[in-house]
């Protein structure tokens, strides 16, 4: 054959794959990746990583099929499959992860945790150019004795003996995540409907973990007083103790998407019980797992319906007093309408990245989620934002689709018969002025008397009120 002829045979063989299914496999001391990728129907003509950084800390690419074993030659965009051996080809990629680490610099891709790792799909997740619609993608792992993985992905166990097989949904491609390995603690936790599958990295006394594992499980309940159960069915939660100096319990937290619900907690390895109980970081995050992916330049729905929540459900769940919760709502809205950017909330929002106007979106963005519970409640018993949630997790939650803020809302507002919630929001949106919330306050009977909130049972709206931040019963 010449060139040519082997050009024109590799594309006319371009049949999409059926499915394909991965093999995940670590040497003992967690320093390199193997991935073994098998393709039912024809192998892509070019395997890809998730992200180009991938190329550079991949130190081998092999094709075989049968007997038949071949390099495969790298490209700019990944490694090019030897045209006539993919036909249901296989391949084996090796990833020097430790490598990787060390060198990228990107605490999302690749890092060590005391003797474990945090390391992106993106790095190993090979892949062709397109995901065939209706692809089924299978993974399983064989690990070293001790050796765990946590993923987000959604167990496809076929046989009782096969310890872990996984499938892969689209979002796995598209949207961030990470996989934990090492000899970590792996403990499940059920809460109401969901399983959160935890694994607590690094290095940190069992007396501490026993706290962590508290606190989670004391914030994902308050997260069930939103509609009587959690918005997801199972969550992965990685659990990263990091040394601060100063006092404090969790000092980030951060959701991801891919392949399922995940949430990664940066707690202090110098937390206190009484400093985990009741704290916001672990409401707020789990919070955000009410709604569905909204897109980035939207982050005020996001965000601001997590901090409205954090708030409320503490509230609810007896985590604080009534009175605590409005206070710490006015104080955040304060703080909001302190932090002035002379742009339009949505800019603001937009430019979050490299503004940081975190407060005026954070709490510009709870600010429309107040008003907008409180103007659905008043509308009919029917309708409040916990209704609304529901019903999106119901109709919207696992479509794998990243929604524009607005259409969201006007999807919620469908949902409960009403256009209340896209319209305030989008007034408030166009503003650069913090929304006025006296009005709706002086209804509720919400007001402040020096620092402290007074709650005033007489007032028009009281029973809205009590309804935001009681426990339902
Ligand atoms: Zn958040």
């Amino acid at each position: 054959l010449s060139p040519g002829l082997l050009l024109l045979s590799a594309s006319i063989a371009a049949a999409p794959p059926s499915g394909w299914h991965y093999d995940i496999s670590v040497d003992p001391e967690l320093r390199t990746l193997t991935t073994m990728v098998c393709f039912k129907g024809d192998a892509p003509s070019v395997l890809e990583p998730g992200t180009k950084l991938a190329m550079r800390f991949t130190t081998r690419a092999e094709a075989f099929a049968g007997e038949k074993r071949a390099a495969m030659q790298r490209a700019d965009d990944g490694f090019v499959w030897p045209p006539d051996m993919r036909a249901n080809g296989c391949a084996v990629l090796e990833l020097a992860m430790a490598k990787a680490a060390d060198n990228l610099g990107d605490m999302d891709l690749a890092r060590y945790v005391g003797k474990d790792v945090l390391i992106s799909p993106d790095l190993w997740l090979w892949q062709p150019d397109e995901i065939p619609d209706g692809a089924e993608v299978t993974a399983s792992f064989k690990l070293a004795p001790g050796v765990r993985a946590s993923l987000p992905w959604r167990s496809a166990r076929q046989r009782r003996f096969e310890q872990n097989r996984y499938a892969i949904d689209r979002t796995t491609f598209d949207w961030q995540s990470v996989m934990a390995l090492g000899r970590f603690e792996a403990r499940d936790i059920v809460v109401k409907n969901a399983t959160f599958h935890v694994a607590q990295l690094g290095d940190m006394s069992s007396r501490k973990r026993a706290m962590v594992m508290k606190w989670l499980q004391e914030a994902a309940s308050a997260v069930t007083e939103l509609y009587g159960e959690f918005p997801a069915d199972q969550v992965q939660v990685l659990i990263d103790p990091v040394w601060t100096w100063r006092e404090g319990g969790v000092e980030f937290g951060q959701v991801d998407r891919g392949g399922g619900p995940s949430v990664i907690f940066l707690v202090s390895s110098k937390a206190s019980e009484s400093e985990l109980a009741g704290e916001w970081v672990g409401v707020h995050e789990l919070s955000h797992l009410a709604l569905p992916y909204v897109q980035r330049d939207d982050a005020w729905l996001s965000e601001g319906v997590a901090t409205y929540y954090q708030n409320v459900l503490r509230a609810r769940a007896g985590q604080s007093s009534e009175e605590t919760g409005w206070q710490r709502l006015l104080e955040g809205f304060e703080r909001g309408r302190h932090n002035q950017t002379g742009r339009s909330l949505r800019e603001t929002s937009a430019r979050l990245g490299q503004d940081a106007d975190y407060m005026r979106v954070y709490w510009g963005g709870a600010a429309i989620a107040f008003l907008a519970d409180v103007a659905l409640r008043k509308e009919s018993e029917k309708r409040s934002l916990d209704l609304g949630l529901r019903q999106l997790k119901r109709c919207c939650m696992s479509d794998g689709r990243r929604w524009a803020a607005l259409d969201l809302l006007a999807r919620m507002d469908e949902e409960l018969g009403t256009h209340t919630a896209a319209a305030i929001a989008s007034a408030h949106l166009e503003r650069t002025e913090f929304p006025d919330l006296e009005p709706t306050l002086k209804e509720l009977g919400v007001s402040k008397e020096g620092d402290d909130v007074r709650l005033d049972d007489r007032a028009p709206l009281a029973k809205i009120r009590s309804a935001i931040m009681r426990r339902a019963r």
